[in-house]
Order: structure tokens, then sequence, then C-alpha cells
């Protein structure tokens, strides 16, 4: 058996209590406060066009937990990649994604005022860096700003950024993002939707053998090992997603990585269905 494999086995084998996985599920479906990440692949299609249909699903899904009286932050990514679509421009350097990030944030901001319209849904925006996280008096002003939209029944939408975030402002990606706010707003659940449904063995992208983890409690070592080896660089992959659920689950919130174009994804979460992979709460007892 290769490494890879053993590893495999060892991630999913490695003996996750059931009932915690159960507990997590429903913890996480009775969450009431939903920090929900989206990536540039869910926003866009393969020209790197803002494709309206794979927002308006994210739309309707976010509408789904909000029905249920749940309060909702979205993290979403695309800026970058819709301004390269809206221009026909493929970008060469770190000044070109940051302008093109300009083109697209507003274009994408837009596009979900119109799709929550659908539902007399208002949006705000906030464009945040590492700095307005680092910083305690910046950070207070930003929850207070959220816990105000979310008092109002207003949508906070959260990008980095990225045309001011040079090297030493930049979070980097937004699942790190996603984690940081999720905590520091006291969240009781990170949703990371991505264009593949969860955390696999190995690539699902490449390896047809790849088989998706349901939950990650104590196998986050084999877990990670697994990431490491089939993860490839740039921004956010698989690896980032990881580190961001098991972030804000050492803080006691689940937080559960799923497929963006899945049915009725978040409604289901909050089924308690087995849905992608889930990061079980660590609650300082041996409860993964
Ligand atoms: N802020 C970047 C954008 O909106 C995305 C960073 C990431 O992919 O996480 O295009």
């Amino acid at each position: 058996m290769s490494d890879a494999a053993d590893a495999g086995d060892a991630a999913n084998t490695a003996a996750i209590d059931a009932d915690a996985v159960t507990a997590a599920r429903e913890q996480a479906a009775t969450a009431d406060r939903v920090v929900v990440k989206a990536g540039t692949n869910s926003l866009t299609d393969d020209e790197s066009n803002l494709s309206l249909q794979k927002l308006d699903k994210l739309v309707d899904d976010i509408a789904d937990l909000r029905d249920r009286g749940k309060q909702v932050v979205l993290v979403s990514s695309g800026a970058v990649g819709a301004g390269k679509g809206r221009i026909g421009y493929e970008e060469e350097t770190v000044e070109e994604s940051q302008a093109l990030s300009t083109i697209g944030q507003s274009q994408l901001m837009a596009a979900y005022s119109d799709s929550f319209d659908r539902y007399d849904t208002k949006v705000a925006q906030l464009l945040l860096t590492q700095h307005d996280l680092d910083n305690p008096d910046r950070f207070t002003n930003i929850r207070n700003t959220i816990e105000t939209l979310l008092e109002w029944g207003v949508v906070p939408i959260i990008n980095e950024n990225d045309a001011i975030a040079t090297e030493e402002l930049r979070i980097g990606d937004n699942d790190r993002l996603s984690s940081s706010v999720a905590i520091g707003i006291e969240s009781d659940l990170l949703v990371t939707l991505t264009d593949v449904g969860g955390v696999y063995t190995g690539n699902p992208k490449t390896d047809d053998d790849a088989e998706l983890i349901d939950a990650v409690g104590r196998n986050y070592d084999a877990v990670q090992s697994i990431v490491d080896e089939s993860a490839t660089g740039g921004f956010g992959g698989i690896r980032t997603k990881v580190e961001g659920a098991r972030r804000v689950s050492e803080h006691g919130m689940p937080g559960i990585i799923a497929g963006s174009t899945a049915p009725d994804v978040l409604a289901r979460i909050a089924d308690s269905e087995t849905v992608g992979t889930i990061f079980l709460p660590i609650n300082g007892t041996d409860n993964e």
C-alpha cells in the first residue's frame, strides 16, 4: 500500500465516536449565527465571468438559513476573478490583481444586491485587511458594525480589501479571514463552500479513488498530512480551508467544508444532514 493510501486509511478509520459526529451535526444545525464563505470558483464560470446562476444559488441557500431565523454573515471571494472576466484581462502582476479586484468587487456587490432583492433583503459591504483584524480598536469597530447590520436584518458581505492589502497588510486568503471573523463575532458555525464536496483522501479532481472524509476530530493530523500532499499552491486550495475549519473547531464551533453546487446545501446542514466534511468542535474535553 502506498504512503498516500495508508494516510487515507488513517484519516478515515481513526475512531471518531459516531455520537460525537451526530452531536456536532446537531450543534451545526441549531447555530443561530452562521458565517458562510464562498470561493471564487463558486461564483465565476470557466471564462472567469461572474456567474449569476451560481451567485443566485448561493443567495437562495443563504435565504434558506435566514428563513429559519438564523443570522448570516457572508465572506465572499470573486473580486479578482470577476474583474478579470469583466475586462477580459489576465493579470501578470500583484498591482494588476489589485486593480482587477476593484473592478470585480463593485460588480460582485451589484450582483449580490440584485440577487438579495429577490428576498427583499439588503446587503452591506465590508472590506478588511489583516491590520483591521489585529488591531483591537479596529476589530471592535468592525464587530459593532456587523452586530448593528445583523440587528437590522442586513446581510454583511466581507472580502479582503485587495486594493490596499500589500504584503504586510495581507490576510492572504478568505479562508483565514472567514475563520477570524467567525471567532471574532462569536459565530456558532463556519461553512466553507467550495467547488469540491469537502475534504477527500486525495485530490478529487485528479484522483478517482479519493474518498470524502465525513468528519475530522482526532484524525486531524492524518487529514492534514493528506492535504499537504494533495494540495496545490496558490491562494485558497483545500489546505487553507482545512486550517480555517480547524481553527474555529478549536474555539468550540463546528466547521463544515461542503460543495457549493450541492442542492440546498445550507438547508441540509440546518436539518442536521450529513453534508461535506465536519470538523468537530473541541470543547476542552476529550469529545472528539
Ligand atoms: N480577495 C480575493 C478576491 O476576492 C480572494 C482571496 C481568496 O481567494 O481567498 O478575489
